[in-house]
């Protein structure tokens, strides 16, 4: 039989677990308040050894091990490789900013979205990632780096609403005030566009920031590069978008990779501003990423110098747009490819 995995449970379901124990829910508040600092069951000395012991055989308590640690040279960022119970294994990216500590956490062991420029799907979708192994990525991180990490990305490996349950149960977990207490407004949850999951994720009340990978302003273009495209092509996901932003008052965010050739011409920028104009009317923000070139992909990235005449065009045409400092250069950031080299040549690690 499966043992449920403790990380996963909010409070109310581990005091229910610990009651039903015959422990007072104190105890639940304890345990709770040990596991999301990522303790080891023999740090919870203020729990009885007996129950520490039961819970042990009784149910699933794992953080991700660190299989492999990346430090930039260059800004400090460091890239984790980590693995699950099973094996599995998926990356966190811990960033320094200004306004403090982002981590970047992986929502599924590979993807099944097929988007051509991304290392992530390039071997599928292996699974699912539970509520508490989205969050051990924050708790691992968080102890071995020990500093507050105090906004989330969940731009790591998968897609957040292909695993929608999981998502929203991370997001409430690391919310909550009992463990790490993450602003929901210091956290983005990016998606390849799956419009449908974008209009139930606007009704759970939950005010993160919503970016969406659009990376084309045509359907053709866009179908080209995210096969997600011909099941919700661009009118019905900016529409999901402007919905998003209706209910909930957040300003969408749109990531948009520039890849030569593909999407970056001067006039892709003009077709990009009309498109979002007529499409969203109100506010949104427009990321720019210079691709990070993934060999099997055979595709190519686009000089700094263009990129910014792409942001400029954007702008000029009453866009906001930004192009994504580039954090990590140094270590291959971008997630997905450690993943992908522990795949394809194990033996290396
Ligand atoms: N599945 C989600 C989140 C993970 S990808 C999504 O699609 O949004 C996070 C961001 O990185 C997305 O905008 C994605 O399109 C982009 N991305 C993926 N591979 C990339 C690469 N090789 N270079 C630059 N950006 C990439």
């Amino acid at each position: 039989m499966d043992r449920p995995n403790l990380l996963s449970m909010t409070p109310a379901e581990l005091t229910e677990r610990l009651c039903s124990l015959g422990e007072p829910a104190y105890r639940a508040r304890q345990l709770y308040g040990w596991m999301h600092k990522g303790a080891a069951w023999e740090e919870m000395t203020n729990l009885p050894a007996a129950l520490r012991q039961r819970l042990a055989e009784t149910a699933e308590y794992r953080i991700p091990h660190v299989e492999q640690k990346l430090v930039s040279a260059v800004d400090g960022t460091v890239k984790y490789l980590f693995s699950l119970a099973d094996g599995e294994c998926i990356e966190s990216v811990f960033m320094r900013y200004e306004h403090g500590n982002t981590l970047c956490v992986s929502s599924q062991a590979g993807c099944r979205m097929g988007c051509r420029f991304c290392a992530s799907t390039l071997h599928g979708r292996a699974r699912d990632l539970d509520a508490g192994e989205i969050l051990g990525q924050v708790i691992a991180a968080q102890r071995d780096m020990g500093e507050r990490i105090g906004g989330i990305v969940m731009m790591g490996i998968g897609e957040p609403l292909d695993n929608y349950d999981n998502t929203v149960r991370f997001l409430r977990l690391v919310s909550c005030p009992e463990g790490l207490n993450v602003g929901l407004r210091h956290i983005s949850v990016s998606t390849c566009g799956l419009a449908d999951r974008i209009l139930r994720l606007a009704e759970e009340d939950l005010p993160v920031t919503l970016s969406v990978s659009l990376h084309a302003s045509d359907d053709e273009t866009r179908s080209a590069l995210m096969p997600v495209n011909n099941r919700y092509p661009i009118d019905t996901l900016l529409a999901a978008c402007r919905g998003y932003f209706e209910r909930t008052g957040r300003r969408v965010s749109f990531e948009y990779t520039l890849i030569a050739e593909k999407n970056d011409s001067p006039r892709d920028a003009d077709a990009l501003a009309a498109r979002l104009h007529r499409g969203m009317q109100a506010g949104c923000h427009v990321n720019l990423i210079l691709l990070n070139e993934v060999h099997e992909t055979g595709l190519r990235g686009t000089a700094r110098r263009s990129a910014e005449v792409f942001r400029d065009t954007l702008i000029r045409r009453g866009v906001n747009a930004t192009i994504r400092r580039r954090l990590g250069s140094d270590i291959d950031a971008s997630c997905g490819q450690l993943r992908l080299r522990h795949l394809t040549n194990p033996a290396a690690f």
